[in-house]
């Protein structure tokens, strides 16, 4: 079978599956997610060769929300570098939520990663700009790198979660209170709202995941989106980090670094080889798309894209 062929398998096999099950809820504390249609199920897959496959409802737009934490992460590693973001930002797990004050009073700020929001709106405080419309270009502009596309602000849904964002605002001052941010903590959690907001497809996504597989190239542009040194840094805190509290359950079953967000969506890097992303609204308790691990699963098995899965010589 054409890699083509073998990657459309897939990506159906895993639609068709899946296509019928109903587990979870959309996540209802960002009121715009709650209204989504919760049948929505889009895969898509893209290698670093640039071929592709899709299933389902893969060009529809939803929000990227938590997914948008890589491509910042990216960003500020390109701005400060990979050591002053382990030391500025951190890269452990803290066995908290995502959104726990207690985490960041536990360790005065410290100790975070890029993927619980004190470490992203952190992360978010790096980026470089004389201005909030600087910074906020070069934020659109990576992810827009990334996907090969212009990206917009899903209006709605910046809304919905600026008028009810209090908590992130509290984590971003109490971080500032502990010398954790590098800029202003009410632009920067304004800025970080936005990027939570861009609307993607999963296709876009795939294409995303796939430039991290592929060494920081985007394979459908050919750009050098970032150094590919920093590529390492990102898959490791994705794989430490990717899935709230169950990023270990993930790692032990799929394998492969991932990150998911609460608008549904879900992508994951098979180093070398693709990325894929999977949406569908439902969140589990832990707030990953349940229809999105699913299939990523199911593809991941079928491709044998497990790196850990040695065999003997
Ligand atoms: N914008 C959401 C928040 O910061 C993102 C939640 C998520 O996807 O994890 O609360």
């Amino acid at each position: 079978m054409s890699k083509t062929n073998l990657y459309q398998s897939a990506v159906d096999g895993a639609h068709k599956k899946y296509r019928a099950t109903r587990e979870g809820r959309n996540a209802d504390f960002i009121p715009a997610l709650a209204k989504m249609d919760p049948k929505l199920f889009g895969i898509a897959l893209v290698g670093v060769d640039g071929k592709r496959a899709k299933a389902g409802d893969a060009d529809t737009q939803f929000s990227i929300q938590s997914i948008s934490k890589v491509f910042t992460l990216a960003c500020a590693l390109q701005a400060v570098g990979d050591e002053a973001v382990l030391e500025m930002v951190g890269a452990d797990a803290t066995g908290q939520a995502f959104n726990s004050i207690m985490a960041i009073e536990q360790t005065k700020g410290k100790e975070m990663n890029a993927f619980v929001n004190p470490g992203a709106i952190a992360a978010t405080s790096l980026i470089k700009g004389k201005t909030k419309a600087e910074k906020w270009a070069r934020i659109l502009g990576i992810h827009e790198a990334f996907a090969g596309r212009k990206l917009k602000v899903n209006q709605e849904v910046y809304k919905s979660e600026t008028d009810t964002n209090e908590r992130n605002r509290a984590i971003a001052v109490l971080m500032h209170s502990y010398k954790r941010l590098y800029s202003d903590p009410l632009v920067t959690t304004d800025l970080y709202t936005r990027q939570c907001s861009l609307s993607v497809t999963a296709s876009d996504l795939a294409v995303m995941a796939a430039t991290l597989a592929n060494g920081g190239k985007n394979p459908v542009t050919g750009r050098q989106v970032i150094d590919h040194k920093y590529v390492p840094r990102i898959l490791s805190v994705m794989a430490t980090a990717g899935l709230y509290d169950d990023s270990g359950i993930w790692l032990y079953r799929v394998g492969l670094p991932a990150k998911s967000g609460v608008g549904g969506g879900i992508i994951a890097v098979a180093p070398g080889r693709f990325g894929i992303a999977a949406f569908s609204p439902p969140v589990d308790q832990a707030g990953n798309s349940v229809r999105a691990q699913k299939a990523i699963e199911h593809i991941a098995a079928a491709l044998g894209a497990n790196p850990y899965n040695t065999r003997p010589l």
